[in-house]
């Protein structure tokens, strides 16, 4: 904290970051500023204009005379996640799942929903699927992609030429919306730093958003499908650690969700030529058309 010398401006970034804490949010970046004379204006500025979704990665500082900043950020080593304590991605993902709680920190758990449906599959894996949210089922049995949409996701996953437990299926939000409607942005922005989290602890190679909305909010980027479709994406989950010598992030591919398969069953061949692309870059042999 010898950054922060204002005692009361200190105390008061340290509730601020329990505040965040609480809603799963560990980690902050601070925007490069011209450094001059420190003023309580400048210092204020710190508490009223930076927000955890105006994360930037640091910059180094152009003043020598300022103390540098350490290679780690100092609110990470003030408050690291519960999970930066675990040995293996199973106590990591277990620990996330406590965080979590009986969450209600969007107004999505207390709009009929029976469960948390927190994310099933191989901790380990190197295929992440992501929809959007539950519905009935997965809501009922507290487990994504249970329902019809989950059968073709099966088929899809099957089709690839591995299992339902080989990858890991998680979701943007983790409680179901009302009559299945799309959640809304502010329920996606508090939901979402979890599975981020998830995401940084399974550490994939691939990680496929099935839907826009998905896709939507893993790139932070608003394009239809057409165009956000048929390529990867350099995915690193917003306040993963780019120093991990370990991972370096996923490559992010977008497809359709099975409940828009379903619906308009054409755009199957689409959905499986984006599969293709993933078995491709993750050393899978290619069959034959995706089975109905
Ligand atoms: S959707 Fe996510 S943030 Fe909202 S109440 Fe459920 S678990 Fe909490």
């Amino acid at each position: 904290m010898a950054l922060i010398p204002n005692p009361d401006l200190r105390r008061a970034l340290v509730e601020r970051i329990r505040y965040y804490n609480e809603l799963g949010i560990y980690d902050f970046y601070q925007r490069e500023r011209q450094i001059s004379e420190p003023s309580p204006a400048a210092e204020d500025a710190v508490l009223t204009t930076t927000q955890p979704e105006q994360r930037e990665e640091m910059s180094p500082r152009k003043s020598a005379a300022v103390a540098p900043i350490p290679e780690e950020n100092i609110f990470e080593v003030l408050t690291p996640k519960p999970e930066q304590q675990a040995i293996d991605p199973v106590a990591a993902l277990k620990l996330i799942r406590e965080d979590l709680g009986d969450c209600t920190r969007c107004k999505l758990h207390k709009q009929g929903r029976k469960q948390i449906v927190f994310g099933v599959g191989n901790p380990r894996a190197e295929l992440m699927f992501v929809g959007e949210g539950p519905g009935a089922d997965e809501d009922q049995q507290g487990e994504p992609f249970v329902g019809r949409a989950g059968q073709l996701l099966n088929n899809m996953i099957k089709a690839m030429g591995i299992g339902r437990e080989d990858v890991y299926i998680a979701n943007v939000v983790k409680c179901r919306p009302p009559g299945n409607r799309t959640p809304e942005r502010d329920e996606c922005d508090t939901c979402s730093p979890f599975l981020m989290r998830q995401i940084a602890v399974i550490k994939p190679k691939v990680v496929v958003a099935l839907g826009a909305v998905a896709a939507k909010n893993l790139l932070a980027i608003n394009a239809p499908m057409a165009e956000l479709r048929g390529r990867f994406y350099d995915f690193m989950p917003a306040g993963a650690r780019t120093s991990d010598p370990n991972w370096q992030g996923a490559k992010l591919a977008v497809t359709y969700h099975p409940a828009f398969l379903l619906r308009d069953p054409r755009q199957k061949g689409e959905a499986w030529k984006d599969l293709q692309m993933v078995m491709k870059y993750l050393g899978l042999s290619v069959p034959g058309n995706l089975s109905r």
